[in-house]
């Protein structure tokens, strides 16, 4: 079937090479992102693609006049082939002009290669041809790049389609007599068929390749943010979102070298919560948790953004500090951190604190190393809470051997408790005229197996601090209770004894419970027992404080505020308080001694007690010119040295049976 030369039939021809061109094109970045035989496969499809169009548009274009049937449509077919690999090819290099000469000069050939050359004019046709075919290529691939947008493509696809179809038409009209070959072997509509099963194949092709590019683009996507995902993971807090140890163990590890070449130092604090366990164990693990998170945006709003803020677990925090003036710089911060993150929040409807201790550490004075540097902060925030909490310390060398000290007199508490090797002794209480005895006070000792007697100030913090006060002070409770049963055996008269405890056994959830059970299988009545709790424990979280104290109140026990003058009591709060005696601080006591200040101080709380109806207590009396000058002032009761120290068990019973202890006052 012979087409007839019209006009329809370039546009025709030049839509099909469009075609065929834009899918050529549309390889070239599959050949230069696959590799060896893949990369091979693309350039080898791409090219017959091309190499079809090209034949296509031969055979049609020629069909009326010269055509290419036969071997010399494979031949062209070839040419322009084995042209396109090599353009194709270079094109994927990013070697556009080199590609669009190689891709003009073999669309040329397989126009011409069976035309006789030295007929006339054949050289100006030919020379005008390859003008055409390597000009019109050149600017079709220079034109497309690498990796272009959609519509860059199409407008390429269409100015090569235009080339390779203008060539058969050029030829026929520059050289309408150079036809010599036989007509055409294949029909024209034959023609159509196979270009356009090609066509659909190599479109099949690329949809397919471009959705397995899709979904291997989307599975990288997900893969990409799944291990975003667990790197934030591993190296952020899940709670506070702030970075973990991990993340600041790394940035230390970079950071640390850079600021030795820079002769720069690098601050770690490390901070820990003071009584952050008792917002837990009270309100509860979620109100627990946003405090937490109130913690560290305050700690986050008290340094500066490129300072590092970070949560180590539980109630540490650690913040690292780049670039700083000096250690009284430091201070300053520190002091900014505890008033920012000590200050008061509304946590599940209560206003709760808990104030921050602070240990700080200098790369590369107190360390060279970032675990060092952690390690010795650490040790200077322990020390920090030594020294009363709510502060901070400078790491120092000797704490060191005092940390490790600690360390190991934590594992001696612990195994002590379960051997029994805590003792408790009582010292007297008197009323201050009549030197009668009207109660004792009993104060724990540890009966260490090597160390001798310890003091509670050597092992009650560090019972607080290692989570054993509980058992300690169940130990307490339940040893007071046997042993006034066993004074009662014996028939001696009874006073009050009076048990310290620590905020932190209070708000134990099993410590009414267990309490109760004690007294009852001691058969002793809740008048047997009072409760002493230092001033400055009831004021750190009053309203908690004021439940369980109401409680204890409720259930028949007396309470007494011990330490009186040594915290921060406002009146108001002191008032609620449900206790009925304060206890004065001995520090005045002694004070006043030397200082009016002191003495118009302790004249003044009694003053204060009586106006609330409270009796007082006088600590540490240890003289009668301070027993009489007490009595002067209105104090009710005395305990001191004068009237004897805490003594064990056995010597007790002694005092209990005589009911005195040293002579009455104005005797
Ligand atoms: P505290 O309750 O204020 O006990 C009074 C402390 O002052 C006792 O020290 C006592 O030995 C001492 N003291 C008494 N009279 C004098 C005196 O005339 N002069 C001087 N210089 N000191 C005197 P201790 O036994 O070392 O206890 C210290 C603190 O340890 C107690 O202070 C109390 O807060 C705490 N504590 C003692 N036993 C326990 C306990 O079983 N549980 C709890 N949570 N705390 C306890
Ligand atoms: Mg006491
Ligand atoms: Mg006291």
């Amino acid at each position: 079937m012979a087409l007839p030369h019209n006009l329809w039939l370039p546009a025709l021809l030049g839509a099909l090479a469009t075609l065929h061109a834009y899918l050529a094109l549309d390889t070239i970045p599959r050949v230069a992102a696959a590799r060896g035989a893949v990369a091979m496969l693309w350039l080898g499809f791409g090219a017959a693609v091309l190499a079809v169009g090209v034949w296509t548009t031969q055979y049609l274009g020629h069909a009326g006049t010269s055509g290419l049937g036969g071997a010399r449509a494979a031949v062209a077919g070839g040419i322009a082939w084995a042209s396109a690999v090599l353009a194709l090819c270079q094109a994927a290099r990013g070697r556009a002009w080199l590609a669009g000469i190689l891709l003009g000069t073999g669309l040329v050939l397989a126009t011409t290669f069976d035309q006789r050359l030295d007929r006339p004019g054949m050289a100006s046709c030919l020379a005008c041809m390859l003008l055409l075919g390597a000009g019109g290529a050149m600017a079709a691939l220079a034109w497309r790049e690498r990796r272009p947008p959609a519509p860059r493509v199409w407008s390429a696809a269409v100015l090569l389609g235009l080339t390779i179809a203008a060539l058969p038409v050029a030829g026929n009209a520059l050289a309408p007599d150079a036809a010599m070959r036989p007509p055409a072997q294949v029909p024209g509509a034959a023609a159509f068929v196979i270009s356009a099963l090609v066509l659909l194949l190599a479109a099949v092709v690329q949809l397919a390749q471009r959705e397995l590019a899709r979904q291997a683009a989307q599975i990288r996507g997900e893969l990409e943010s799944a291990r975003q995902a667990l790197v934030h993971q591993a190296f952020h807090d899940a709670l506070t979102a702030l970075p973990n140890r991990a993340k600041v163990l790394a940035q230390l590890q970079e950071l640390l070298p850079e600021a030795r070449r820079d002769g720069q130092d690098v601050a770690v604090m490390f901070i820990d919560l003071d009584g952050f366990k008792s917002i837990n164990d009270t309100l509860g693990h979620e109100a627990g948790d946003e405090f937490l998170r109130r913690v560290a945006e305050a700690l986050s709003a008290s340094v500066r953004p490129r300072d590092t803020v970070a949560r180590f677990g539980g109630d540490e925090f650690v913040v690292v500090l780049e670039r700083f003036r000096n250690r009284e710089n430091l201070g300053a911060i520190c002091e900014k951190i505890l008033a920012r993150v000590g200050a008061p929040v509304l946590v599940a409807g209560q206003k709760v604190t808990a104030t921050p201790s602070i240990g700080v550490a200098v790369f590369p004075d107190d360390g060279a190393e970032p675990t060092e540097l952690l390690r010795h902060a650490d040790i200077a925030m322990y020390a920090a809470k030594e020294r009363g909490k709510a502060g901070f310390c400078f790491y120092e060398p000797q704490m060191i051997a005092r940390a490790s000290e600690r360390l190991a007199l934590s594992t001696d508490l612990r195994e002590g408790l379960g051997r029994d090797e805590l003792r408790v002794c009582y010292q007297p209480k008197v009323d201050l005229r009549s030197r009668r005895l009207v109660g004792l006070e009993a104060l724990a000792r540890w009966a260490h197996p090597t160390r001798g007697h310890l003091p509670p100030s050597m092992f009650i913090p560090l019972a607080e601090d290692c989570g054993l006060i509980a058992r300690l002070g169940e130990r307490v409770v339940r040893e007071v209770a046997g042993q006034i049963a066993r004074w009662r055996a014996e028939g001696l008269p009874l006073v009050p004894v009076a048990i310290n405890l620590s905020m932190q056994e209070i708000q134990g959830v099993n410590f009414v419970p267990s309490l109760l059970r004690t007294l009852a299988e001691a058969g002793l009545d809740r008048h047997a027992i009072e409760f002493e709790i230092t001033e400055t424990a009831a004021m750190t979280d009053v309203h908690t404080t004021l439940r369980h104290l109401r409680e204890l109140e409720a259930l028949g026990f007396r309470i007494a505020i011990d330490d009186f003058g040594t915290g921060f009591s406002s009146l108001s709060h002191l008032r609620q308080l449900p206790a009925r005696t304060i206890k004065i601080d001995q520090s005045f006591v002694h004070g006043a001694d030397a200082s009016h200040h002191d003495r118009e101080i302790t004249e003044a709380i009694i003053a204060l007690a009586r106006k609330l109806r409270l009796h007082t207590v006088a600590e540490g009396v240890e003289s009668e010119q301070q027993a009489r000058w007490l009595v002067q002032a209105g104090c009710d009761i005395g305990q001191g040295y004068l009237f004897g120290r805490p003594l064990p068990p056995g010597e007790t019973a002694t005092l209990l049976a005589a009911g005195f202890a040293g002579a009455p006052i104005d005797a």
